[in-house]
């Protein structure tokens, strides 16, 4: 009999204890933002990664407008950042109404190029955000060094980012601000969330302030100040609790899920080595300065064409592989926007990059099928 497996491209881990997360943040009477499960993990980020503070979000976009608004984004200020990202890198500084100014990637690594931000920084430069592809660090000692030079605030976007470092520092801790993600589709997750690490020790307090709508009732509850008012700008960015319960279990499932998800990368990786030695694709480079947290895995091909038709291939045959990332700069949106500069390592990530079906609960025989049915494919 012939029998295809179906191997879905994200299936969200869901623990067994996870409806007792809900039942008991409801025990607890709290599902407002705020509460004992948020401290919780907050308290945990804090003490496992050394974030000065951190302050759940309803997700990684939430906590890049508020990166945004803390940086004092003015109309005209100018944001260098990657094109190749998802959008959120770029809406919530545009939202401020800065100039987008978009950098082009290493020819061999997804990410920013440093030399790219040094050429683009003018005087009205204010922001450089930086995207840790895949959970792959950025150059940031080069990248510290250029905003240092030119009195830049650094967004680190570490939405992949989670749990993995450069130079021994964990990702997210380097620059002014960090940001996570927990969306259904990262390494932990409870359904839409993020968080914000504050490194800067400036803007500590009205971070907190800007999280609780321009209100200074965090410090309320804590008993600081007697009454509770509108200090400074802000919006709504706090989860329910009830979401931080779920996010919880998942910390302190942490090492287990890490361990699993890097074990899957380095199988990937090393039965896809032979594949790359003939030539046929090109595995992720990965530098001496950073580490793999096992975000996702990708490979990339000579060609869009080829890459068209690999994903067609894998997907007849039951393999939910997909593509990543369309340039924001020759988006419908910001087409007429940009400055005009050719990006072509972006472009050519955008047109080659093989992402393969990747989640905690992937099996090995899984793994193993499909990269056999990747070698099928150039065998044909
Ligand atoms: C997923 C992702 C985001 C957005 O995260 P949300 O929590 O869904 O808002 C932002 N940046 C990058 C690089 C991402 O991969």
């Amino acid at each position: 009999m012939l029998f295809t497996m179906q191997i879905p491209f994200n299936k969200p881990y869901f623990p067994r204890t996870s409806m007792m997360a809900f039942y008991r943040a409801a025990k607890a009477g709290s599902m407002a933002g705020n509460g004992p499960y948020t401290r919780k993990c907050q308290r945990f980020f804090e003490e496992r990664y050394g974030f000065r503070k951190t302050l759940m979000t309803t997700s990684c976009t939430d906590a890049l407008e508020m990166a945004g608004l803390l940086t004092n984004i003015e109309p005209g200020d100018e944001v260098i950042l990657p094109s190749f990202t998802f959008v959120s890198t770029a809406n919530a500084f545009l939202l401020r109404g800065a100039k987008l100014v978009f950098a082009d990637t290493l020819p061999d690594i997804p990410n920013i190029n440093p030399k790219q931000i040094e050429a683009l920084v003018t005087s009205r430069t204010k922001a450089i955000v930086v995207v840790h592809y895949c959970g792959i660090a950025c150059e940031m000692d080069r990248i510290m060094e250029i905003a240092r030079k030119n009195n830049l605030v650094v967004i680190e976007d570490a939405a992949h980012a989670l749990d993995s470092f450069y130079n021994g520092k964990p990702l997210g801790s380097i620059g002014h601000y960090g940001t996570f993600s927990f969306h259904e589709t990262k390494n932990i997750f409870c359904g839409e969330g993020g968080l914000l690490a504050v490194n800067d020790a400036a803007s500590e307090k009205r971070a907190e302030i800007v999280w609780e709508k321009g209100t200074n009732r965090a410090a309320f509850y804590r008993g600081e100040v007697d009454k509770y008012g509108w200090v400074d700008k802000g919006s709504s960015f706090l989860p329910s609790d009830v979401l931080a319960s779920f996010l919880y279990l998942q910390l302190k499932m942490l090492e287990k899920i890490q361990g699993k998800r890097i074990a899957h990368w380095n199988r990937y990786n090393s039965l896809l080595k032979p594949v790359e030695e003939k030539g046929l694709l090109k595995l992720p480079v990965i530098p001496s300065f950073a580490t793999v947290n096992g975000n996702m895995f990708y490979f990339t091909l000579p060609s869009r064409e080829e890459r068209e038709k690999m994903l067609i291939f894998l997907r007849s045959h039951g393999i939910m592989a997909v593509f990543h990332y369309l340039p924001l700069h020759s988006s419908t949106f910001f087409l007429d926007k940009h400055d005009g500069r050719e990006l072509p390592f972006t472009d050519r990530f955008s047109d080659c990059i093989v992402r393969l079906p990747f989640y905690y609960g992937l099996k090995n025989r899984e793994i193993d099928y499909i990269v056999e049915m990747v070698g099928r494919f150039f065998n044909q």
